[in-house]
């Protein structure tokens, strides 16, 4: 089942599907594109689909009555819960997406995980379901890079990670130039084509301080060992580095399918007709260090290891930031400094269950719109 079809993971899943004639979406769920999501319910003919608006579903469900439709987020939540065996594409964006990965894992489902906010948020409601090997399969391409990388050997010959950050559209952008970015400046991603809140994310690089989170979550790693590079082309999408100094990389073109594919076949790799390396052109396989003084997002790594409760905070601190922006409310430069301002004062709470999370995370959104409406930070 596919959570989120409708988006650039959705669709990319969908497309490996296609060439792959034994899998058959058993549920879609959607947010709020009735018309992308109509097509696919005709095209793939799901038992189950939800999609957030009421309304949206009683239109579906006359027009295809076999499918069994549940609407809102409790309607995504209970398709995710289903006493049935099936592999769940986790790819909701942002903290609506964690719930029902939640649900999911706790009904014994497999979960490719795209929806990386739910770790960042609700990293310790997942740890537990962390502990069955391959319950979770890495769907980011870093980190089905690291997966496959790691196998065959074991963590005590790992010196470390290294995760590589394309740097995204600004990398290159001086200094004072980041006061006056345009928001389809933000939203044009050298390398790869996804959706609008991870591409900002990849703008700031808040994208990147939760993939170490997700890193330190899904192989069991402290901070200290998951290092950071630049590599602007994008076709290392992770190293490992062994305690003999050898150093194994994993290479692609930039292209989601390729780790999707990895996990619908885990443990194998299937043959599939995308994503070669042409070889015999000039690849750009250059490296740098991050910049934590041009891209302050990056001193959010060592924040969230100190206070790695305070995750919800962070993600929807940011989810309210990047909505803020993209509705030209904030400047691009004032994104992080809202995060931080939102991280430095508003109260710890400790959840004790994921609802609990919920309730602290639509708080957090709350105070961060009200911190924007005085427009105190
Ligand atoms: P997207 O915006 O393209 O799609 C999001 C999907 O979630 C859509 O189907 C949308 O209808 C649905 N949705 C949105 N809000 C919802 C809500 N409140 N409740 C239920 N469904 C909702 O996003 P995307 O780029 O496909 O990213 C999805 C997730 O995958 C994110 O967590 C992202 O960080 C992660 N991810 C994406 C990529 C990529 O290449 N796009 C790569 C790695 C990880
Ligand atoms: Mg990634």
């Amino acid at each position: 089942m596919i959570l989120g079809s409708t988006g650039t993971i959705g669709v990319n899943t969908l497309s490996v599907i296609d060439q792959q004639q034994d899998y058959k979406p058993l549920a879609l769920t959607a947010g709020y594109n009735l018309s992308r999501f109509r097509k696919q319910l005709k095209k793939y003919m799901p038992q189950y689909a939800a999609m957030l608006r009421k309304k949206d579903c009683d239109i579906l469900s006359k027009e295809f009555p076999k499918i069994t439709f549940y609407s809102g987020d409790e309607g995504i939540q209970k398709i995710a819960a289903l006493p049935i065996d099936a592999l769940v594409i986790s790819a909701i964006v942002g903290f609506a997406g964690f719930l029902p990965t939640y649900h999911a894992l706790k009904s014994g489902k497999q979960v490719a995980l795209a929806n990386k906010e739910s770790l960042v948020a609700g990293g310790i409601f997942l740890k537990p379901f962390l502990k069955k090997p391959s319950q979770i399969l890495p769907l980011d391409s870093e980190h089905s890079a690291i997966f496959q990388l790691l196998k065959g050997h074991t963590m005590d010959q790992i010196e470390d990670v290294v995760l590589t950050a394309s740097g995204g559209p600004f990398w290159n952008t001086p200094q004072e130039q980041l006061k006056t970015i345009a928001v389809s400046d933000a939203l044009n991603h050298p390398n790869w084509a996804m959706g609008n809140k991870i591409t900002i994310d990849s703008s700031t690089m808040i994208n990147k301080v939760f993939e170490v989170i997700e890193t330190h979550y899904l192989f069991d790693l402290p901070p200290e060992k998951i290092r950071i590079t630049i590599h602007p082309s994008s076709l290392v999408h992770s190293l490992i580095s062994f305690n003999d100094g050898v150093m194994f990389a994993q290479m692609s073109p930039p292209d989601m399918r390729i780790p999707i594919a990895y996990a619908l076949n885990y443990p194998h790799h299937t043959a599939l007709p995308f994503g070669r390396l042409d070889l015999s052109k000039t690849l750009n396989l250059s490296f740098y260090p991050p910049n934590h003084q041009k891209f302050p997002a990056l001193n959010f790594i060592d924040r969230f290891f100190q206070e790695p409760d305070r995750g919800v905070v962070l993600n929807g601190a940011n989810e309210v930031a990047v909505t803020q922006f993209l509705s030209g409310n904030i400047p691009w430069n004032k994104i992080v400094d809202l995060v931080r301002y939102v991280w430095d004062n508003f109260p710890i709470m400790t959840p004790n269950t994921p609802e609990d999370l919920l309730n602290i995370h639509q708080k957090v959104i709350i105070y961060s719109n009200e911190v924007v409406q005085k427009n105190n930070f």
